[in-house]
């Protein structure tokens, strides 16, 4: 990466620990972070807002192209100026984003947000499916987590209240199944990417890992 752009991008699927960890890394590197996984979430629950079939290509791409979506503090997402932080998560939206996710034309909308996105604060951590991939593949630091599909179930679960766990594990594998054999920009280890087994490692050991795979040099003197 330039000089002045320090980006790290994690790629991964649903409950590989992206978003503790990535939000843990950024604070201790003192960058922003940015869940894009959010903002397809977002295009979704916009669409399912407007009575929009989600399989109907153009429209859909359309409302990615119109719509705003906002960060606010502490984790909240404004959708069209609406706080849509819990609706995002809900089942409704879960159903239909890997579908939304596969529309080339939203892709290339979002990609080119969460570039200008990290290019205007200098850098960041980025975490979805095709950060080290596609919008950042001269990272400087690529990793893609992965864990047990038990385990990546469990912690879904224990996130979402309104779920029974075999409802939570059979949505993740079926979004898996979309996301990693998708024509556009499908789920794979980036080249270079450093992979990381979640499935025993405590968040703390994750991101110690991390920060020294980015500063090898730091705590040698
Ligand atoms: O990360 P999260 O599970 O919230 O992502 C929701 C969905 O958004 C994924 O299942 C995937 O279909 C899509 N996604 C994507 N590319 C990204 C981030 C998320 O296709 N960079």
């Amino acid at each position: 990466m330039s000089d002045e752009l320090v980006v790290v991008a994690i790629d991964g699927p649903a409950g590989s620990g992206k978003s503790t960890v990535g939000r843990r890394l950024a604070s201790s590197l003192g960058l922003d972070y940015l869940d894009t996984g959010a903002m397809y979430r977002s295009v979704t629950f916009a669409v399912l807002a407007h009575g929009i079939d989600p399989e109907d290509e153009d429209k859909v791409a359309e409302v990615a192209r119109r719509m705003t979506i906002e960060f606010g503090p502490s984790g909240a997402v404004i959708v069209d100026g609406v706080d849509a932080t819990t609706e995002i998560r809900g089942p409704e939206v879960s159903r239909s984003v890997s579908v939304v996710a596969s529309n080339a034309a939203v892709r290339s909308e979002l990609v080119s947000r969460q570039r200008e996105w990290a290019t205007r604060r200098g850098g960041g951590v980025l975490e979805g499916r095709d950060i080290g991939t596609v919008v950042f593949p001269d990272a400087d630091l690529k990793v893609y987590l992965t864990a047990d599909p038990a385990i990546r179930a469990g912690r879904r679960a224990r996130e979402v209240t309104d779920l029974a766990y075999d409802e939570v594990a059979a949505d993740l594998a079926r979004r898996d199944a979309i996301d990693s054999q998708r024509q556009h920009d499908p789920l794979r280890k980036a080249d270079g990417a450093i992979i990381v087994d979640t499935s025993a490692l405590s968040i703390d050991d994750v991101v110690d890992l991390l920060i020294k795979q980015l500063r090898p040099d730091d705590g040698e003197h």
